[in-house]
């Protein structure tokens, strides 16, 4: 295998046999990129510096559903945060730069792109404790006979440790279904179900208006957990009348590592919210320094202690990337790169060598393909070595996140010719040893 790095102006391996359908791809990418209405945006975001090109540290960055990229916006931003806002005005911040606001505020700024109306979303803390938050609400607001938890089969693992603990403390049972059969397992003894949108592992879409509907049916609520469909797909949380969603900010939001997560509960649904966390912040009027409680109205009731002031208005600064953007036009580009992205590999990788365990039909298809592969764990390893930067989960899933904003056909096509590389390179072995984390 010849050591050439394939760079822009050498894109094709100087006499590797799939040359010819190498080029017809590249070229097709480089059309793609030339009519995609969103490529300029990639230049909100530190990708393509100089610095980086130069010390070849210019990935190609299929891992944005993990981290997404940092947006030139905010280190300027968390600089005069520190410096002017800390450094200068100190308490003051808190009213003056809008401090004590901003979980409201930021909550408004991510409202549109999950099709949700100002005032119903609200962020701080994790995802695991606004899972907690929704979990424990949602049980409380549900009817009295309710002796059980509907918890999607495949989710991530914390919504089902949390899950399990608020069923403990709430003396219900968990159940766990696969999204699919979750219409004809719900029963009127079912409280909740709390569903991942999108299968962080294989990239599945689950069917967020259907599932919803066939709970409501059977008097039961509907807590989606947001993590990889937020900033990647159209969700229409008020449309489809969801009552409580939870979901990241550091995946395709871009907010940086740790960034806080956002709960959001249906507008008709707050009056009756009771967050089993009512922090100090969470109350009607929290300077009162009232002994007993009062819940604020609205979103605000969702609020749990201090906010995280440096991450959030690191958030505030990166959602300045989607400015003048809509949803379903990311949307329309995540299929067309995952679209291509398959079609590259299909025709690069030998075959037999990868399988795709993400949907072809794209109703059912997040912004991600995975594909099954054995030795998953040291192939994703010897594609970071060789600058494609997707990651591995347990225990054959090679998974290539795609970030419409800044992901280009011209990154798809030579990401999948260098995945053919190496599964054309690597012997076949079995499964890895150890993999990457969470
Ligand atoms: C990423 C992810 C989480 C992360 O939870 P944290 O508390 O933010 O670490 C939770 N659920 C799902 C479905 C995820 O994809």
């Amino acid at each position: 295998m010849s050591e050439t790095p394939l760079t822009p102006e050498n894109p094709v391996q100087p006499g590797a046999p799939e040359a010819a359908v190498e080029r017809e791809l590249a070229v097709q990418a480089r059309q793609l990129d030339a009519a995609d209405p969103l490529a300029e945006l990639r230049g909100r975001f530190a990708l393509d510096s100089a610095d980086a090109r130069a010390s070849g540290a210019a990935d190609i960055y299929l891992d944005g559903n993990s981290l997404g990229a940092l947006p030139r916006a905010v280190p300027d931003r968390i600089a005069d945060v520190i410096h002017r806002e800390w450094g200068e005005l100190r308490i003051r911040s808190w009213t003056e730069s809008g401090w004590w606001t901003a979980p409201e505020r930021v909550g408004d700024k991510i409202a549109p792109l999950i099709g949700a109306g100002p005032g119903r979303v609200v962020v701080g803390d994790s995802t695991s404790v606004n899972l907690f938050k929704a979990v424990v609400g949602g049980v409380r607001m549900a009817g009295k006979g309710c002796t059980e938890i509907l918890v999607d089969a495949t989710t991530f693992p914390t919504d089902g440790y949390i899950a399990r603990s608020a069923a403990r403390m709430t003396g219900l049972a968990v159940r766990p279904v696969e999204p699919a059969r979750i219409a004809d397992e719900v029963t009127e003894r079912t409280a909740l179900a709390l569903v991942n949108h999108v299968d962080y592992r294989t990239g599945e879409l689950n069917d967020l208006p259907g599932i919803t509907t066939a709970l409501h049916s059977a008097g039961a609520l509907a807590v989606w957990d947001l993590c990889h469909s937020a900033g990647a797909l159209p969700v229409g949380l008020d449309a489809h009348h969801v009552d409580l969603a939870v979901g990241c900010t550091y995946k395709y939001l871009n907010g940086g590592p740790g960034s806080p997560a956002f709960l959001y509960v249906r507008e008709s649904l707050q009056e009756r919210f009771e967050s089993p966390l009512p922090g100090w912040n969470s109350h009607a009027d929290p300077f009162a320094m009232d002994p007993a409680y009062t819940p604020a109205q609205g979103i605000a009731r969702g609020r749990v202690g201090t906010p995280d002031i440096l991450s959030l208005l690191a958030l505030e600064a990166a959602l300045e990337a989607w400015d003048g953007v809509a949803i379903e036009d990311v949307r329309t580009k995540s299929l067309a790169l995952t679209d291509f992205f398959l079609a590259c590999v299909a025709a690069y990788v030998p075959a037999g060598r990868a399988r795709s365990v993400t949907p072809l039909n794209h109703r059912r298809r997040g912004s991600q393909v995975s594909l099954a592969c054995s030795g998953a764990g040291e192939v994703m390893d010897e594609l970071i070595r060789r600058g494609v930067v997707g990651d591995y989960r347990q225990p054959n899933v090679l998974r290539f996140g795609f970030t419409p904003l800044y992901t280009s056909f011209t990154d798809v096509e030579r990401a999948a010719w260098v995945l053919g590389e190496v599964l054309g390179a690597l012997p076949e072995v079995g499964p890895a040893a150890a993999g990457a984390g969470g």
